[in-house]
C-alpha cells in the first residue's frame, strides 16, 4: 500500500530549489533535512545553518557556487540540533570562519558525541526509527519536515564549535549586513532567530515550519516549554516580517501570509495547552486527553498545522508529563503490574495463549490493527513460547497497515523500522 496521500502531497514542501528571497539573500530548500540561508555581501557570505551531513552541504555549496564565488566568512547556528550544525566544515572550505550561536548552545550530535549522558543507546535507536534510517526511499517518503531521500554520507561529520556565543539580543554587522540576533526559545531553549531589517526577512530556525510544531519528538525529548514557544511567536510577530525563512520547508512570502502563519502557530500551541489543562483539571488521564485533542475548526485546515511532523495528541501527553509528571492520577497506576506479569495473568484469564493469538488475528482480520497489536504485545511480553512468533507476525502486519494510514512522518517511519526490527528477531 502507498503512504498516506496527504503525506505524499506534503513532499512538495521539499522541492529542491535555491530560492531568491531578496537581491542578495538565498535559501536552499530540499537538498537536506534542513535549509541553508546565504546572505551574500560584497566580499563574503554570511551563512545561516549548515544541514546534517557533509554530502548535503557539498551539494548545496555546488549549487550556490553557480551564483557566487565569494567565501563564507560567518556561520550562524539557529540552534544545536544536528541537522543544522553538521555541514559547517564544508562551507568553511578550510578557512577559519566565525561561528555564532546562543550562549546556551549545546551540541545535539547524539551519535557522535560519546560524552553525552545516558541513555545514549536508547536515543540512538529511537532516533533511527523516527527518521526511518535504514528504510528504503519508497518506504521513507518523508521526514515530516524534510525529504525522505537525502544524502547520508558524512552525517554529523562537519560540525565546527561556535567561536562567538551571544546573549539575549545582539546587533552585529557582517559583510555589510546589519543583523539582529535574538534569543527565541521554542523547539529548543537555545534558539537564535536572525532579523535582517533591511530586507524585512526573519530567519526563524525551527520555531516555525510547514507542519504541526514538534512539541514532543518520539525519538525521546525532554519537556519542551510550550508557553515559551507560544510567547516566542509573539516576539517574532513584533518584527512584522515580509518574508519568513524557516529552518525547514518553503519560505513564507508576504507580510499578511507571515502574520497569519505565526499567529495560527501561536494559537495552536496555546490551544493544546488550554485543552490539556482542561482535561487534567477534569481528572482525565493523558492517553484520553491526547486521543481527544483536536484543533478548532479555524486552525484545523491550515496546511502548516497538519500533523506531518509534530502531533497534537503527542503534544498533549507531553504537556501532561512535563507539568504533572508520569503519574496519571489513578492510584491503581502507582503499583501497576509490569507488562510481563499483566500479560501472563491476562492470558490465563482469556483461556490461554492460543485463544489470545486467535483474538489478535481476528482483530487484524476485522481491520482493527491497533487492537491486534495490543493483544499481540501481551503474547510477546509473556515470555518464551512458540506463539510469540505468531504474535510478532501479527504485530508486523499491524504496524505496516498503521504506517500507511498515518500522515505523521515520524510515526510512519517508527512503525516501519520497528516492523523490520521485529522481522529480524524472527
Ligand atoms: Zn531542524
Amino acid at each position: 500500500m502507498p503512504a498516506h496521500p496527504d503525506l505524499m502531497t506534503h513532499t512538495a514542501q521539499f522541492e529542491r530549489k535555491l530560492h531568491k528571497l531578496s537581491p542578495n539573500v538565498y535559501t536552499a530548500v530540499g537538498f537536506a533535512a534542513s535549509n541553508v540561508h546565504f546572505l551574500v555581501g560584497d566580499t563574503g557570505v554570511v551563512l545561516i545553518d549548515t544541514t546534517e551531513s557533509t554530502q548535503a552541504a557539498e551539494n548545496i555549496l555546488a549549487e550556490f557556487r553557480k551564483l557566487s564565488g565569494l567565501p563564507v566568512t560567518t556561520i550562524i547556528y539557529t540552534h544545536s540540533h544536528r541537522d543544522h550544525i553538521s555541514g559547517a566544515t564544508v562551507f568553511a572550505e578550510g578557512r577559519a570562519v566565525e561561528v555564532i550561536a546562543a550562549d546556551s548552545f549545546a551540541s545535539d550530535l547524539v551519535d557522535v558525541d560519546e560524552s553525552r549522558p545516558a541513555p545514549n543507546a536508547a536515543l540512538m535507536a529511537r532516533t533511527r526509527r523516527q527518521f526511518g534510517i535504514g528504510l528504503g526511499p519508497s518506504e521513507r517518503v518523508s521526514l515530516g519536515i524534510g525529504p525522505g531521500d537525502r544524502p547520508m554520507k558524512g552525517l554529523g561529520a562537519g560540525y565546527l564549535e561556535p567561536t562567538l556565543r551571544i546573549g539575549r539580543t545582539s546587533r552585529l554587522s557582517r559583510e555589510g549586513f546589519d543583523l539582529e540576533l535574538a534569543r527565541a526559545p521554542g523547539e529548543t531553549p537555545d534558539h537564535l532567530v536572525v532579523w535582517l531589517a533591511s530586507d524585512r526577512i526573519l530567519f526563524s530556525g525551527d520555531n516555525f515550519y510547514h507542519a504541526f510544531p514538534n512539541l514532543y519528538a518520539i525519538r525521546g525529548t525532554p519537556y519542551r516549554d510550550f508557553d515559551a514557544w507560544a510567547d516566542t511567536m509573539d516576539q517574532l510577530l513584533a518584527y512584522a516580517p515580509d518574508v519568513l525563512a524557516p529552518g525547514h520547508t518553503q519560505p513564507v512570502v508576504g507580510a499578511e501570509a507571515v502574520r497569519t502563519a505565526l499567529t495560527d502557530y501561536r494559537d495552536a500551541i496555546r490551544h493544546v495547552v488550554s485543552e490539556t489543562v482542561r482535561g487534567m483539571d477534569a481528572g482525565l488521564d493523558p492517553v484520553t486527553i491526547g486521543a481527544n485533542l483536536a484543533l478548532p475548526a479555524a486552525l484545523a485546515d491550515k496546511p502548516y498545522l497538519q500533523p506531518f511532523y509534530g502531533h497534537p495528541g503527542y503534544a498533549a501527553r507531553a504537556y501532561f508529563a512535563g507539568t504533572l509528571g508520569w503519574f496519571d492520577g489513578n492510584p491503581t497506576s502507582l503499583g501497576q503490574l509490569p507488562p510481563a506479569t499483566e500479560a501472563q495473568r491476562m492470558i490465563r484469564l482469556v483461556g490461554g495463549e492460543e485463544a489470545l493469538l486467535k483474538a489478535a488475528q481476528a482483530a487484524l482480520d476485522a481491520d482493527d490493527p491497533q487492537w491486534a497489536m495490543e493483544l499481540a504485545d501481551r503474547l510477546i511480553a509473556a515470555g518464551e513460547d512458540a506463539n510469540r512468533s505468531g504474535a510478532r507476525r501479527i504485530k508486523i502486519a499491524a504496524l505496516r497497515i498503521l504506517a500507511d494510514r498515518t500522515c505523521n512522518a515520524p510515526t510512519r517511519n517508527y512503525y516501519l523500522l520497528a516492523a523490520r526490527e521485529l522481522e529480524d528477531t524472527d
